[in-house]
């Protein structure tokens, strides 16, 4: 059970693993006004960076869970280098139906939605997690412009145009599910280049290292063609975003 290898590559340089900068990460934890102690569970934690400085910065507590060995223990470093190993725990495991052993004041699963069947399941997870009156996470990407046809929307990653929505409607959808939107942090083309092309030198970097690799011809081939066809795609269609819930 482990994150294959070729996201560890790609994201090798990466703290946070998705388009938000550290700035926008901070500017997402300074708007949520989060009490000293809050108790976090974070789901698909990563190299647990929003764990890690937001107990720096704002004094919170958390758990993350992710299924990467890699990301894990570079998330105890991170939590070791900012001084916060005794307020934030990284749990290796799978976070499919992963609930908090006592309910917590923020639960948050950002840009690994996958992990509850999509948007709803997600939220429903989260949700046997928090107290009542409690924060929710979700990050999750929105077409900041729908794609002209799906093999825009392929070239996004995506497997459809019907993977996603406007960034109203997504907005919508959490309304639909019972819950305020309170707040959120959205990408923009700038920070999107800062979790994309980061990618490319990392690849490169670690195609000079290793030529003979099994995954070399998969880096190459990826590196050859990313960097036009994120320009052409995703950096012009895909948004994404940070949304911060409360049950209604
Ligand atoms: N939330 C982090 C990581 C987002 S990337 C951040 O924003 O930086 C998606 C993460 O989901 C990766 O770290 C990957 O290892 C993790 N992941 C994927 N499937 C998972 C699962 N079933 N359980 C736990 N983590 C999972």
């Amino acid at each position: 059970m482990d994150l294959p290898r070729i996201f560890t590559i790609r994201e090798s340089s990466h703290r946070i693993h998705n388009p938000l900068t550290a700035d926008k990460l901070a500017t997402l934890g300074d708007s949520l006004r989060l009490a000293p102690g809050t108790r976090a569970l974070d789901l698909a934690s990563g190299s647990g960076e929003m764990l890690a400085t937001w107990a720096r910065d704002h004094k919170i507590t958390g758990t993350g869970v992710d299924i990467s060995t890699v990301f894990t223990e570079q998330a105890r470093a991170r939590a070791a280098e900012l001084g916060v190993a005794d307020r934030v725990d990284f749990i290796h495991g799978d976070a499919v139906g992963h609930i908090a052993d006592q309910p917590v004041d923020l639960a948050a699963c950002v840009g690994a939605t996958w992990i509850g069947n999509g948007v709803a399941g997600t939220i429903e997870l989260l949700d046997r997690s928090l107290r009542p009156g409690g924060l929710m996470l979700i990050g999750e990407p929105y077409w900041r412009r729908t794609p002209p046809d799906e093999q825009t929307a392929k070239a996004c990653h995506a497997t459809a145009i019907a993977d996603y929505q406007e960034l109203p409607d997504l907005i919508g959808q959490f309304q639909d599910l019972g819950y305020d939107v309170v707040e959120m942090t959205l990408a923009d083309q700038d920070s999107w280049d800062r979790y994309a092309a980061a990618q490319w030198l990392n690849m490169r970097r670690w195609l000079d290292r290793n030529p003979d690799d099994e995954l070399a011809p998969e880096v190459r081939e990826g590196l050859t063609t990313e960097p036009a066809g994120y320009a052409r795609s995703t950096r012009e269609y895909l948004g994404w975003g940070v949304f911060a819930l409360m049950k209604r």
